[in-house]
């Protein structure tokens, strides 16, 4: 390991002299402790890393977008730099094997470097202008333009689910940078040791690039203590967040309750909505089965996309129950990121099977060891479905619930969901187009709408939406991965009458960045 672990908070350039531990990292599956211990920073060094962020705020945001697009490609190479240090780590802290770590490494130096490309090429500050008419009648018309400004410094929270992709440099971080906001992390108390690697080499990337101090803190102690205390700060305007409804809900009334509120974009939780239609099962109910199985426990079933609802025609798809009770039957359990959540995979496994009508189609016939969980799948009517809400809860983990019903009554249902990242359609493109209301629902209900594949593997680029109505994310006008992301941590400005050479360059009359306007 090259990178040496302090165990200590990151307050700007120094490190924080907390001397209150907030744990250690545990290895899952054995239950290990990892060294070092970690610290949590002191209330003062919270204070310091808020004032540092105010302080680089202006100098950050007003930093060319040439400048900024260095910063993010420096954080990509320093990160490339330590990536066997972080899935050394990485392996130890969340269990996840080494192939997923490194792929996941790939995807979050490829978004640093699109966010890079994108605000080098400069047009997404939506720039437009409206020219002076003095001769207007009955009134001279003003001149006005208008770009995206940076909102002003982040909180970001780090996810257990995504160690590096949204975690200290993922896509939250790298799309405020991007923006010019100034970043301060709140690390995941599951792999503290990856995020002070890349926290580090993010670190190290500013001070190279010469960005001012207090463009990026990350803190140790928790998102209840330190976290909560970061987002109530008059200095944070917006907070960027991946995890639990009741954490999401949680930062949502404190960042509401705030003198001046701030927007809280938390993903949270989806069940990702998967209707099949019978056009698609007469394509092959096994094949059907065994893609959805496979979608099912990519990853142990931790991603926000799992499949974790599933409309089936009533008398229909017995062929694909079939084989996927075979599947799940003869499936393997997998270690979880950490031993509380493989508890919440039991807990809310065992809370659907207990309500009236459900019925456990199969459980996996290998019993789960220490922090794993095993797959299952349970089955409803329609009608025992609509009596109770909690079966729309997401089981974070290999389980899917199966719902029977006639197509009328899965068209009413898919209407009454609540908010989802995805919803998929399985069908002919005869279905397709004889069905639009189901369609118009399903895309009602979700920030993506899948034709023919599953949810899991999520693309990372321009028209990306993650995102859905709530409880899939707090406010769905916006997505947190892809370009479309950056737009949360903006705001629109209008410069009224302003000289030109006062003016940001994008809005100057010569076009000097030549970006794409509406003029
Ligand atoms: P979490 O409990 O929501 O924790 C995520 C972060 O939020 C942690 O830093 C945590 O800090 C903080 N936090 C939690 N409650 C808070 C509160 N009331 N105020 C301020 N900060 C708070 O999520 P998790 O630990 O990643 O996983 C727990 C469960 O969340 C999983 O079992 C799963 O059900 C769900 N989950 C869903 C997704 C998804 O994408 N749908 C992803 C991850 C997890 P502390 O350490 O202080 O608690």
């Amino acid at each position: 390991m090259i990178t040496p672990l302090l165990g200590s908070s990151f307050i700007g350039y120094s490190r924080s002299t907390g001397t209150e531990p907030c744990g250690t990292a545990v290895q899952p599956g054995t239950g290990s402790v990892l060294e070092p211990v970690y610290h949590s920073a002191t209330p003062d060094e919270v204070e310091r890393a808020m004032a540092l962020a105010a302080a680089a705020f202006p100098i950050f945001s007003n930093r060319s977008a040439a400048d900024r697009a260095g910063f993010l490609r420096a954080i990509a190479l320093e990160i490339e730099g330590v990536i066997d240090d972080v899935v050394e780590r990485g392996m130890l802290e969340t269990a996840l094997a080494e192939p997923r770590l490194r792929g996941e490494m790939g995807r979050t130096t490829g978004q640093l470097r699109m966010f890079a490309n994108l605000i080098e090429e400069g047009s997404w500050v939506d720039a437009r202008i409206d020219r002076a008419d003095p001769d207007r009648k009955p009134i001279p018309k003003v001149d006005l333009r208008s770009m995206l400004r940076p909102l002003g410094p982040v909180a970001v929270f780090c996810a257990s689910n995504f160690p590096l992709a949204f975690s200290v440099a993922g896509g939250d971080s790298a799309s405020a940078l991007a923006a010019g906001c100034p970043v301060v992390v709140i690390a995941h108390a599951s792999h503290p040791g990856v995020a002070e690697i890349i926290a580090s080499a993010v670190i190290r990337a500013a001070k190279l690039t010469d960005m001012p101090e207090g463009v990026f803190s990350v803190l140790y102690g928790g998102g209840r203590k330190v976290g909560q205390a970061v987002v109530k700060h008059p200095v944070i305007q917006a907070v960027g967040f991946t995890g639990s409804r009741s954490g999401g809900t949680a930062l949502m009334a404190t960042a509401a309750s705030r003198p001046q509120p701030i927007p809280v974009y938390a993903e949270m939780s989806s069940v990702n909505p998967i209707v099949v239609l019978p056009g698609a099962l007469d394509r092959g109910e096994d094949e059907f089965a065994t893609a959805f199985f496979g979608s099912l426990t990519l990853g142990v079933g931790q991603f926000c996309t799992n499949p974790g609802l599933v409309f089936l025609p009533a008398g229909k798809g017995d062929g694909f129950l079939a084989k996927l009770k075979s599947l799940v039957e003869a499936g393997a359990p997998g270690t979880m990121l950490n031993a509380a959540i493989a508890k919440s995979f039991v807990d809310s496994t065992a809370a659907i099977a207990s309500v009236p009508g459900v019925k456990t189609l199969a459980r996996c016939s290998t019993e789960a060891g220490q922090d794993q969980a095993a797959p299952a799948v349970f089955v409803v009517s329609i009608e025992d479905f609509l009596k109770n809400p909690l079966l729309q809860h997401e089981m974070f983990g290999p389980a899917t619930l199966v719902v029977r019903g006639t197509l009328e009554e899965i068209e009413s249902a898919v209407l009454g969901l609540e908010g989802q990242l995805t919803a998929s359609l399985h069908a002919t493109e005869a279905e397709l187009a004889a069905h639009s209301g189901l369609v118009f629902a399903l895309q009602n209900r979700a920030g993506r709408v899948i034709f023919n594949g599953f949810p899991t593997g999520v693309e990372v680029c321009n028209s990306m939406v993650h995102g859905g109505p709530f409880p899939a994310t707090s406010d769905g006008r916006s997505s947190s991965v892809g370009t479309m992301s950056i737009f949360r941590f903006c705001r629109p400005v209008s410069w009224q009458s302003f000289p030109d050479a006062a003016l940001p360059a994008e809005l100057q009359e010569a076009n000097p960045l030549d970006i794409r306007r509406m003029e």
